[in-house]
């Protein structure tokens, strides 16, 4: 039983993946939130959406879920006397498919109002991963390469194109900012994984309450940073002028940023993660303390490829084989486990501990300069 929830009612069990399961929360408050696991488009090794429906201000939802997710999250929310018509609101925490590629059809149901963050429906029209590829710095250079080698290339599904279209379509009623209150819910800005991600804090006095993390903080898993980027000039013309510069919303060091701000909640709030609440016949309930895990996580990853780097410059493809295991770098896998040590090295460059070399080999520069940007978080 986790500490902070008095009562964890299943009502209903999913299928061998997850889907369906049904969970009502109650809190020592009295406060209850109900929860859905619902499908994402094909296979993905998150698992399920967890989709939050509770009462704040009238009915809320948090994160729809992808496309194919309306049965089940309308069919879930009836196990606890809810309807989908009745819901007011619908907040994303970021615009990626498994969280907002079910928006459509939740809004058509009940002609709630869509709540995103301030980022979220300029960057609407363009494609959430492409966003990240615009940088041409050596080490994207060198990443490209690799990735060539290695037979990768970006390329467009029918799934994609599809929610492309269907997100062009999402008319935000209310951009969220950073540190807005409204009703019990207390916004944040946490960009890193996705620069329009958001948390949203229900305070239950000093050091207690919940937070919703998105994909922020997740169970089990490490949450894929965001590389460093560049925006050309159909980004730049949507963004408001203070959103402008891309160090603000991408990158590693961004998102440790903002793990910091969760953890700095205190290490006993309650963490409701969009993905892993209930996975292999067990929860995860986990508090704040899982931010400062992570922040962990990748001060040693970042440790570790400086080592494998070494003095002598070597090619990035060596070094991402050298910081994963080989399972992670199997097929599809492998250039996430490219960007991800892309994700580092800009931290490492920013240091001063890594330097990417004219034939865009790594050359290790300094020893832990990069344990001053961690205490500076
Ligand atoms: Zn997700
Ligand atoms: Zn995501």
């Amino acid at each position: 039983m986790p500490d902070y929830f008095t009562e964890v009612d299943v009502l209903r069990n999913g299928d061998s993946a997850g889907n369906g399961m049904t969970l009502r929360l109650t809190d020592s408050h009295g406060r209850t939130i109900h929860t859905v696991a619902v499908p994402q488009e094909g296979h993905s090794h998150t698992g399920p959406t967890w989709a939050y429906i509770f009462e704040n201000e009238g009915l809320t939802l948090i994160d729809p879920g992808a496309e194919a997710s309306f049965e089940l999250l309308r069919t879930g929310m009836a196990l606890g006397g809810l309807e989908v018509g009745d819901i007011e609101r619908v907040i994303i925490t970021h615009g990626h498919a498994d969280h907002d590629g079910g928006v459509a059809r939740v809004i058509e149901q009940s002609g709630a109002e869509l709540w995103a963050h301030d980022i979220y429906q300029p960057l609407l029209p363009f494609d959430p991963r492409d966003l990240q590829f615009m940088a041409s710095s050596p080490i994207h250079q060198a990443m490209w390469e690799t990735a060539k080698a290695n037979g990768f290339s970006p390329s467009n599904s029918e799934e994609r194109e599809r929610y492309m279209a269907s997100r062009k379509t999402h008319q935000v009623g209310h951009h969220i900012a950073h540190g807005e209150q409204q009703g019990e819910l207390k916004y944040m800005h946490a960009p890193g994984h996705s620069p329009d991600e958001i948390c949203a804090v229900i305070d239950n006095g000093p050091g207690s309450g919940m937070v919703f993390t998105g994909d922020h903080v997740l169970p089990e898993i490490s949450p894929h940073p965001t590389m460093k980027t560049a925006f050309n000039g159909p980004v730049l013309n949507s963004l408001p002028i203070h959103y402008q510069d891309p160090d603000d919303s991408f990158g590693l060091l961004t998102y440790l940023r903002s793990l910091q701000r969760v953890a700095d909640l205190g290490p006993e709030v309650a963490v409701l993660p969009a993905h892993r609440l209930y996975n292999n016949h067990k929860f995860n309930f986990q508090t704040t303390q899982r931010a400062a895990d992570l922040i962990r996580f990748h001060a040693r990853r970042l440790g570790r490829i400086l080592v494998t780097a070494g003095p002598e410059p070597q090619p990035l493809e060596d070094v991402t084989r050298q910081t994963f295991e080989r399972r992670k770098l199997e097929g599809g896998n492998f250039f996430a486990a490219l960007t991800e040590v892309v994700a580092h090295i800009e931290l490492l460059e920013d240091s001063g501990d890594l330097e990417v070399t004219d034939d865009h080999k790594l050359r290790r520069t300094g020893r832990e300069n990069y344990q001053d940007l961690l205490r500076a978080l």
